[in-house]
C-alpha cells in the first residue's frame, strides 16, 4: 500500500490499542497463564451450544428484526420484570445489542449532545469515555474510595451543574469488583430525580455478586428506572463472550432515541444466536441463578490456593475479578510490574492504573478467575514464588 501522506487529526488523540488486547497479546507470547482480559476459559454450555446449531441448520440466517428477535426481547423483558419487579415492554423497551459495547456506544450516541457533561467514576472501563468524547460530550471523572472503592455522592453532587446529561454507573463494577448498595441508590435517585439526567448503568456483571449479597440494579426502583438506560451482556452470563450479543432496557421515549442510532449503527444483530439464547433463557434459569455461587467457588480457589504470598487483597465483592495489592512486593508501576510477571513466574493480569483518566498508581492488579481451578491454583503457586 502507497503511505497515507496527509496529516490526521485524530478524534480519539489520547487513545492507544485497549489493554486487553496488548496484555493478551503478551501472555501469548510469554505463553503466560493469561488472567489478563476477562473471559471464560471454560466454553458455553452444551444445551445453548446445540440451540445455536439448530437455528444455524434452520434456515435462520438472515437479517433479524432491527430491535432484536421478538422471543429475546420478550425472554429480557420477562426476566428483569420478575427478578426486579419491573415493568418493561417488550416491544418498546428492550433492544437487543452487539455486546454490551455497542448498547453503551449507541446509547451515548443517542442521548448525550454537543458539550453535555457525563459523570464516570474511576477506575472507568475502558470503553466509556472514548464513546462520550466521540458523541460531542465530556466525560467528568468522581474518584472512587479506595480500599473499598465506594462512591462519595457529595462529590458527584458537587460536580454536577445545568450541563449534566448523565451519569454512567457501573455494578458490580469492572476493574474493583464494588457493588453499589442499595443506600447507593437511594442517593442516586435523589440526585436524578426532577433534574433531567439520564443514568446509562452497566450491569453486565449482574449475576456474579458474592457473599450473600445481592445486585442492587437500578431497574429495582420505579423512579430510578424511569431514567435508567440499563445494560447486559449475555457473552457475561452465558460464558459466550465471543458471540458479542448483549440487550439495553428503557423507558420507551429513551429507547425510541437509542434506536434511531442502532438501525443505522448495526441495524440488527445475529439472528440465529438470539433465538438460542430466548430458548436457553427460558428452559434454563437455573444457569443464570447459579452463577453467582460459581464464580464465589472459584474466587476461594484461587484465594486459598494465594494464602502465604506477599499479596494483600479483599475478596472480591462481584464480577469475575480479583484484585491484588502488590506494595509488598515491588514499587514499580502497575503497567511494567504486569508485563515483568507476565514473563516470569508467567501470569498475565490487568494493571489498575490505566482505567484512570490522570493514572493513580495504588499498586494493584487485576486478575480474572473466571477460569477452570486447575488454571487458578496454577498462577497462585506462580504468584507466590514472588
Ligand atoms: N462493560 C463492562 C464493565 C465490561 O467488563 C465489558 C466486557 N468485559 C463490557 C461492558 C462489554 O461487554 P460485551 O463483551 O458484551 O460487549
Ligand atoms: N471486558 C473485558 C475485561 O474487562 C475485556 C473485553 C475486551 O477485551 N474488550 O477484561
Amino acid at each position: 500500500m502507497p503511505e497515507y501522506s496527509s496529516s490526521i487529526a485524530s478524534k480519539l488523540p489520547r487513545t492507544g490499542t485497549t489493554i486487553f488486547t496488548v496484555m493478551s497479546a503478551l501472555a501469548k507470547e510469554k505463553q503466560a497463564l493469561n488472567l489478563s482480559q476477562g473471559y471464560p476459559g471454560f466454553d458455553a454450555p452444551d444445551a445453548l451450544r446445540e440451540r445455536y446449531a439448530h437455528y444455524l441448520n434452520d434456515e435462520r440466517n438472515q437479517y433479524a428484526p432491527m430491535a432484536g428477535v421478538p422471543e429475546l426481547r420478550e425472554a429480557v423483558a420477562a426476566d428483569l420484570n420478575k427478578r426486579y419487579d419491573a415493568g418493561y415492554d417488550a416491544d418498546t423497551e428492550v433492544t437487543i445489542t452487539a455486546g454490551a459495547t455497542q448498547a453503551l456506544f449507541t446509547a451515548a450516541m443517542a442521548l448525550v449532545r454537543e458539550d453535555d457533561e457525563v459523570i464516570l467514576f474511576t477506575p472507568a472501563y475502558d470503553c466509556y469515555a472514548p464513546a462520550i468524547e466521540l458523541a460531542g460530550g465530556k466525560p467528568i471523572y468522581v474518584q472512587l474510595k479506595a480500599p473499598d472503592y465506594s462512591v462519595d455522592w457529595d462529590e458527584v453532587r458537587k460536580v454536577m451543574n445545568r450541563k449534566t446529561r448523565m451519569i454512567l454507573v457501573n455494578t458490580p463494577h469492572n476493574p474493583t469488583g464494588a457493588v453499589l448498595g442499595s443506600d447507593d441508590l437511594d442517593e442516586l435517585e435523589k440526585i436524578v430525580t426532577g433534574n433531567d439526567i439520564i443514568v446509562l448503568s452497566d450491569e453486565v456483571y449482574e449475576h456474579m455478586v458474592f457473599d450473600g449479597k445481592k445486585h442492587h440494579s437500578c431497574a429495582s426502583r420505579e423512579a430510578l428506572a424511569a431514567s435508567s438506560m440499563i445494560v447486559g451482556s449475555f457473552g457475561k452470563t452465558y460464558h459466550a463472550t465471543g458471540w458479542k450479543v448483549g440487550y439495553i432496557a428503557g423507558p420507551a421515549a429513551l429507547m425510541a432515541e437509542f434506536r434511531k442510532v442502532h438501525q443505522y449503527n448495526v441495524f440488527c444483530v445475529n439472528h440465529p444466536v438470539q433465538l438460542a439464547l430466548a430458548d436457553f433463557m427460558n428452559e434454563h434459569p437455573e444457569h443464570a441463578a447459579e452463577l453467582s455461587a460459581f464464580y464465589q467457588q472459584k474466587r476461594d480457589v484461587f484465594l486459598k490456593a494465594l494464602e502465604g504470598s506477599r499479596f494483600e487483597y479483599d475478596p472480591t465483592p462481584g464480577t469475575y475479578f480479583q484484585l491484588l495489592r502488590f506494595g509488598n512486593i515491588s514499587k514499580e508501576e502497575d503497567t511494567e510490574v504486569a508485563r515483568k510477571w507476565t514473563a516470569s513466574p508467567g501470569v498475565a493480569s490487568i494493571p489498575v492504573s490505566v482505567f484512570y483518566h490522570n493514572p493513580v498508581h495504588e499498586h494493584v492488579l487485576r486478575f480474572c478467575f473466571a477460569k477452570d481451578d486447575a488454571t487458578l491454583i496454577e498462577a497462585a503457586e506462580r504468584l507466590k514464588t514472588l
